[in-house]
C-alpha cells in the first residue's frame, strides 16, 4: 500500500515538473519593437481619394452581365489623377480592361519583388436595407471620423492606402532597392477568374516570382474581440476551401392517403440529421495550433498552462473552442446545410427530395476527402451526390510559413505602427483572391492592417460599412512602413 502511494505520488509530482517547464519554456514569440511615428501622411489628400472612390459604385453582381463598365473606368481614371507621382514612377499594365498591375522598379533586381493585392469591386447593397444605412451606401460620406459606404473597408482602402503610402514615400524622396509590386483585380466578389487569374497568368508568363503577396483576408482584432484580450494583429496564412453538394433522395411518390415508407423527404431529413451529428473531426493541428503557438503566451496563466501542455489538455482545449461557431470553424471543415425542397402539393408524395450543403474546407483537406466523408457517413443507396453544377469546388490553399523573416517582418511593422499591438497568424474562413497567387510567390499572406471590434465585423458586406479617419491614416502608414523595413 505504501509502494502504491508512493508511485502515485511521484508519478503527480513528475507530471507537476513536466506541466510547470513546459509552461515556463512556453515563451513570447513576440519581439520587442517600439511604436513609431512613422512618415508625414497627406491625410486630407487621402481622405477625399478614398470618398471619391466609393463614390464609384463597382460593384460585382453574381451575373457578370450585371456588372457596369463604366464605374471601373472611372476608378482607373481617379488613381490616374489622383497620384501624379505615382503615374510617373510605376509602370501600369492594365490587364482584361478592369484589372492593375503596377510595377514599382527596385534598384537591386537580386531581391526578390513583393506584390501588394487587393481588389476595386464591392459587393452589392440589399435594397431592403437602404433606410438603415446612416449615411447612402455610395456616398462617401465624411462624417463623424469616419467616411462610409460600401468599399471602406473591403476593400477599397486597401487599394487606395497602398496607393496613398507610395504617392506619399515617393513625395519625400524614396527610392525602394526591391521591386514593389501592385496587382488589383476587379471581381474578386465572385471569385476573381476575370482578374486576379489573369493578373497570375501574367505575372507567371513574365517570370515575375514575389517573396510573398499580402492581401486582404485578416485584420487587427481589439482587445474586446481577441482571444488573447489585447489588440493582436492576425496574418492569415492559409484560408479555407469551399465545395457544396446536392443530395437527392428519391422513393415511391403517390397519394398521401397510402403513403409508403420511407418517402423521399423522410430520407432525405434521415440524411441531413446523420450529417449534422457527425461532423469532420476537429483538431488543434496546422493554422489553429500556430495561431495559438503566438498567442498563448500572451494570455493568463490558466490558458498558458493548457496551451503550453497541449499533450495533456488538447481534448478539452478543442472541446473549449467547438463551444464557439466562431473557433469551432478553425478546427475543422464545417457542414453547412442551406437550401430544401421537395414536395408541391399537400396530399401527394414526391418522387424525390433535395438539399444543398456547403462544406468549407480545412488546409490538408480536399474537396475528394468531404465527398467521401458524405458518402460514408449517409450511407444510404437512396440519396444520390452531386457537385453543384454552377460551382466548381475551391480546394484550400497551402499553408504559409511564420518562420521567415518576411512574416516577421509584417507582424513587427504591425507592431510599430499599432502601439501594444501582438501579431500571430491565422486561417481564413472567407475565400481570397491569394488563392490565385500560390504559384507566383513563396508565401501568401492576408493581412488589412485596420482594427476591428465586435461591433465592425457586420459591416463588412453589411449594413453602415465604414472606416475611422485615423484607421485609415494608420493603414497608409503601415504600408509606407513595410515597403520601407522590407527594404532594409
Ligand atoms: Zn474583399
Amino acid at each position: 500500500m505504501k509502494k502504491i502511494v508512493l508511485t502515485i505520488s511521484s508519478i503527480s509530482l513528475l507530471l507537476i515538473i513536466s506541466i510547470t517547464v513546459n509552461t515556463l519554456r512556453f515563451t513570447s514569440r513576440q519581439p520587442q519593437v517600439a511604436a513609431i511615428d512613422g512618415i508625414e501622411i497627406d491625410i486630407n489628400r487621402a481622405v477625399k481619394t478614398l470618398s471619391s472612390a466609393v463614390q464609384l459604385a463597382t460593384v460585382s453582381h453574381q451575373e457578370m452581365s450585371h456588372s457596369q463598365e463604366q464605374p471601373f473606368s472611372s476608378l482607373i481614371e481617379l488613381i490616374s489623377n489622383r497620384y501624379p507621382l505615382v503615374k510617373q514612377n510605376l509602370e501600369k499594365t492594365v490587364i482584361n480592361q478592369k484589372s492593375l498591375l503596377f510595377k514599382w522598379p527596385g534598384t537591386n533586381t537580386a531581391l526578390k519583388p513583393i506584390t501588394f493585392l487587393a481588389h476595386t469591386d464591392v459587393v452589392p447593397v440589399e435594397e431592403s436595407t437602404l433606410d438603415q444605412w446612416q449615411y447612402p451606401p455610395f456616398s462617401g460620406a465624411v462624417e463623424e471620423g469616419f467616411i462610409w459606404g460600401r468599399g471602406t473597408l473591403d476593400d477599397k482602402s486597401t487599394v487606395f492606402g497602398v496607393l496613398e503610402a507610395i504617392e506619399q514615400l515617393i513625395v519625400l524622396g524614396f527610392v525602394p532597392s526591391r521591386t514593389v509590386y501592385l496587382a488589383f483585380g476587379h471581381d474578386e466578389e465572385i471569385g476573381g477568374a476575370q482578374g486576379a487569374v489573369h493578373i497570375a497568368a501574367y505575372m507567371e508568363q513574365h517570370n515575375i516570382s514575389s517573396l510573398f503577396t499580402l492581401d486582404e483576408g485578416m485584420a487587427i482584432l481589439n482587445e474586446e474581440l481577441s482571444p488573447a484580450g489585447k489588440t493582436t494583429a492576425i496574418i492569415g496564412i492559409a484560408e479555407k476551401g469551399y465545395v457544396t453538394f446536392k443530395l437527392t433522395a428519391r422513393a415511391e411518390s403517390g397519394h398521401s392517403s397510402m403513403p409508403a415508407h420511407p418517402s423521399a423527404i423522410g430520407i432525405l431529413a434521415r440524411a441531413i440529421t446523420t450529417l449534422e451529428e457527425n461532423q469532420l473531426p476537429a483538431k488543434l493541428a496546422g493554422t489553429a495550433e500556430k495561431t495559438f503557438d503566438f498567442i498563448g503566451p500572451e494570455m493568463g496563466l490558466f490558458e498558458k498552462i493548457l496551451f503550453a501542455n497541449r499533450w495533456l489538455f488538447d481534448e478539452a482545449i478543442v472541446s473549449a473552442l467547438l463551444k464557439k461557431t466562431s473557433t469551432a470553424a478553425v478546427i475543422r471543415s464545417t457542414t453547412a446545410v442551406t437550401i430544401i425542397e421537395g414536395g408541391f402539393k399537400e396530399n401527394v408524395i414526391p418522387s424525390k427530395a433535395s438539399a444543398i450543403v456547403n462544406f468549407r474546407i480545412l488546409p490538408g483537406q480536399s474537396s475528394t476527402d468531404i465527398k467521401n466523408h458524405v458518402i460514408e457517413t449517409i450511407n444510404d443507396p437512396a440519396i444520390t451526390l452531386d457537385f453543384m453544377t454552377n460551382n466548381t469546388p475551391n480546394e484550400p490553399s497551402t499553408l504559409s510559413s511564420t518562420d521567415n523573416p518576411a512574416f516577421l517582418t509584417i507582424g513587427k511593422t504591425a507592431q510599430q505602427i499599432f502601439p501594444g499591438a501582438i501579431f500571430a497568424p491565422g486561417l481564413v474562413l472567407a475565400g481570397t483572391d491569394s488563392i490565385h497567387y500560390q504559384n507566383v510567390a513563396d508565401n501568401n499572406y492576408r493581412f488589412a492592417p485596420y482594427v476591428l471590434g465586435p461591433n465592425d465585423l457586420g459591416r463588412i458586406h453589411g449594413i453602415n460599412e465604414r472606416i475611422g479617419i485615423e484607421d485609415y491614416r494608420r493603414m497608409i502608414l503601415f504600408y509606407a512602413q513595410l515597403i520601407i523595413n522590407m527594404d532594409e
